[in-house]
């Protein structure tokens, strides 16, 4: 029996340049409201002068395995898609936030038709199951082109994204993380997050 799908990511943190192609591909896949952001980059600086550190990275929703914001939901609108995907229905959401106030990320906001928006890793052109695509390109501005990476991970010049079935060890992310030494933001929220950095 196949074994059941987890998407997720890698985020090679040693390749990112911070060039913010991933942000505006999103914003442009999933046409996105002014002010509205699926992902973001992130520059830590640590150390002290003149032995400095620095980590860029691209930071999303992380697709978390126990994720508050799908339990806080009242409506069922904030639900777990195929391959462990949060998502979103906008026809249940009420835009009350409770999501939002439950997610140690920030990864959410409210988009200006009422509903709450957050990264979908792009199911409308990820999806292998034919339902979850129109549910993700429902509302959106093209009809969805089935291609197997997100937006951000196909257009980042430097290939700091992997997007992938972690539960297929033969895919490029679940070699990347077994591979690489890895974290991820904030274990210490418990949600057991999908995205991972590779430092
Ligand atoms: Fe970093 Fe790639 Fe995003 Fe550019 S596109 S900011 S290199 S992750
Ligand atoms: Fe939910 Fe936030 Fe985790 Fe995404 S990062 S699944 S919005 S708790």
């Amino acid at each position: 029996m196949a074994l059941k799908k987890r998407y997720g990511m890698a985020v090679d943190t040693r390749r990112c340049v911070g060039c913010n192609a991933c942000v505006i591909a999103c914003k442009t896949e999933n046409a996105l409201p002014e002010g509205g952001f699926r992902d973001w980059i992130v520059q830590e600086v640590w150390g002290k002068f003149p032995d400095l550190s620095m980590q860029i990275r691209s930071e999303r929703c992380n697709q978390c395995s126990d994720a508050p914001c799908v339990s806080s939901c009242p409506t069922g609108a904030s639900h777990v898609a195929e391959g462990g995907v949060v998502m979103v229905s906008r026809a249940k959401c009420t835009g009350c936030k409770a999501c939002m106030a439950s997610c140690p990320y920030g990864a959410r906001y409210v988009h200006p038709d009422g509903h709450v928006d957050k990264c979908t890793f792009c199911l409308h052109r990820t999806s292998i199951e034919p339902g979850e695509r129109s549910l993700a390109a429902r509302g959106e501005h093209s009809p969805a082109s089935i291609r197997r990476t997100t937006a951000c991970a196909e257009v980042c010049p430097t290939r700091s994204l992997t997007f992938g079935d972690l539960a297929d060890p033969a895919s490029d992310v679940a070699r990347l993380v077994a591979s690489r030494r890895h974290e991820v933001v904030r274990p210490e929220a418990g949600t057991v997050p999908n995205v991972f950095f590779l430092v």
